[in-house]
């Protein structure tokens, strides 16, 4: 099995939460932000390497002891990672035991990825843009119904509320202050605790 990837990212620092990390991000997203920031995810031209889990554990591996003295690990990200969640599960299965795993999604994928990885991910970073399903169509060109699902299937798990943090973006000319205050609310109802309000930059 092997993936394709946009970037390998080495030596981030409180971007991915705990400890030194490496962000992986894979080629390919279901969705289409408006302003997004990694264009190249939707063409499969411009990946950069494609690789087996045993070929990224080798080129991660550099990085061992700064992610075992800092706590710290691997990030996966995109694109959207959870489109190869077999993937990350094979490598999960690799990996030193210590390394953090953490993965920035947009939830919106078919359940059964979300399966595959559940007891692999120690931190979730979820970018929900926007709970408003106009507005979500509007910005992404998708439905959020998946997404939402996904969110409160995760939410059922023991302890789970801790270790989601969900990004709630400022959407230029798509959400307002009382869109964003709305979708705070429902994320607060959910049990949602550490929400990560941020601007997206128009592209
Ligand atoms: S979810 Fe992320 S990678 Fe996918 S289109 Fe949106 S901004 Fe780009």
């Amino acid at each position: 099995m092997t993936a394709p990837f946009i970037g390998i990212n080495r030596h981030r620092l409180a971007t991915d939460g705990k400890g030194v990390t490496t962000l992986v991000a894979f080629s390919g997203c279901p969705l289409r932000c408006k302003y997004c920031l990694n264009d190249q995810c939707h063409d499969p031209e411009r990946a950069v390497a494609t690789l087996s889990p045993q070929q990224l554990l080798d080129q991660v591996m550099v990085d061992n002891l700064y992610f075992l003295a800092t706590g710290g690990g691997i990030c996966f990200g995109g694109g959207e990672p959870l489109l190869h969640s077999e993937f990350i599960h094979q490598f999960c299965t690799m990996k030193v035991a210590e390394w953090r795993i953490s993965l920035e999604t947009s939830l919106n994928v078919p359940r059964h990825h979300l399966e595959r990885v559940a007891g692999d991910i120690d931190h979730y970073y979820i970018d929900i843009k926007d709970l408003d399903p106009v507005i979500y169509h509007d910005y992404t060109g998708c439905d959020n119904a998946q997404m939402l699902a996904n969110l409160q299937w995760l939410l059922r798990l023991d302890g789970m509320a801790q270790r989601i943090t969900v990004r709630l973006p400022h959407i230029p000319n798509h959400n307002t202050p009382n869109d964003i205050a709305r979708s705070k609310a429902k994320l607060a109802e959910m049990g949602i605790t550490h929400i990560d309000e941020f601007n997206y930059i128009i592209r």
